[in-house]
């Protein structure tokens, strides 16, 4: 049985011209110990499917339809109670905004002591040892002497090293990490992405890595999903994707994937853009900027279907 399990995640936000769906029947699993990378342009549903699984979507997004489990049980239709008890404990997250996840009038080491305490029964004294641990394993110098400053005495990148502490002292089954190291600079990013995955190596954390950046996912995920206006354009092992993209869209985006060292945007490379929400073509959602698309393109909306070793969603593989 897979850790977490998505099955047709639909998400939408009632407005005053109807309802925009933001996230369409989107469906994937993660393994346990798995690194699943999530990629796609920004407004692709990346983030949304992340806020979903944790139930943090913001109002009046709500979950139409669909099922979510976590360990074999459902937690889409959780109460808030339980859920943010998952939230803490089993499902580790590490957003954006660091300044949205740290209390700016605690340290950061009562944080981090109080995350672990809350988890586990651990005297105060082994607390700071681990949280001092936690702190250099994520980069940040003098550990031991900057276990009492508050978060505005650290740095924008250093208070994202100190929220990934946080999210991982507390030992979580599955860590969803929404761009975790876009604010980094390339060493850093490099020595996270080394923890995250020596804690699936040695622990069998899950992780659900969204990101927009393909050299992260190349050098970190097992498998990888594609995904675009809303729905999964393409899933498969890392190592297919690259080489043997199935889908156009995902074709583009591997047109070169940047080195850690020489960091470009290569999404930016497709012509047109991703539709608007209230604008979404018929039939295939990137036929407008398909360059392979034919008649049955514009007319039908693919799902996924097998493709190589991947699974697509395109005519071309039918
Ligand atoms: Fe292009 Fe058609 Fe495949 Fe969509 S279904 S990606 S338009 S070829």
């Amino acid at each position: 049985m897979p850790l977490l399990e998505v099955s047709n995640l639909t998400v939408e936000f009632p407005g005053r011209r109807g309802i925009l769906r933001a996230l369409d029947r989107v469906s994937f699993s993660i393994e346990r110990g798995e690194i699943l990378g999530v990629v796609g342009e920004s407004g692709a549903g990346k983030s949304l499917t992340g806020a979903a699984i944790v139930g943090l979507l913001e109002s009046p997004g709500r979950i139409a339809s669909g099922e979510i489990r976590f360990d074999g049980g459902r937690i889409d239709n959780l109460a808030p109670e339980p859920m943010r008890r998952i939230r803490g404990r089993r499902i580790g997250t590490i957003f954006q905004d660091p300044l949205t996840t740290l209390n700016p009038l605690y340290t950061i080491g009562r944080q981090l002591v109080e995350t672990m305490q809350t988890h586990a029964r651990i005297s105060d004294s082994e607390a700071r040892r681990k949280a001092v641990g936690w702190l250099e394993r994520v980069g940040i110098p003098a550990a031991g002497q900057r276990f009492g400053a508050y978060p505005h005495e650290f740095s924008g990148g250093q208070r994202q090293r100190v929220v990934i502490a946080l999210a991982l002292c507390a030992e979580p089954d599955l860590v969803i990490a929404d761009e975790p190291t876009t604010a980094l600079d390339v060493s850093v990013q490099a020595q996270i992405v080394a923890l995250l995955k020596d804690l699936t190596r040695d622990r069998g954390t899950s992780v659900m890595l969204v990101t927009h950046d393909m050299g992260v996912i190349a050098e970190t995920a097992d498998r990888v999903a594609v995904m675009y206006a809303g729905r999964i354009a393409e899933i498969g092992p890392v190592a297919e994707i690259i080489r043997n993209p199935a889908h156009p869209y995902t074709d583009g985006l591997m047109a070169s994937i940047p080195s850690l060292e020489h960091r470009v945007d290569r999404l930016r490379q497709i012509d047109g853009a991703m539709p608007r929400l209230d604008a979404m073509p018929d039939g295939c959602r990137f036929h407008p900027r398909c360059q392979r698309a034919f008649a049955r393109c514009t007319a039908q909306q693919p799902e996924l279907m097998a493709a190589g070793a991947t699974r697509a969603a395109c005519w071309l593989h039918a």
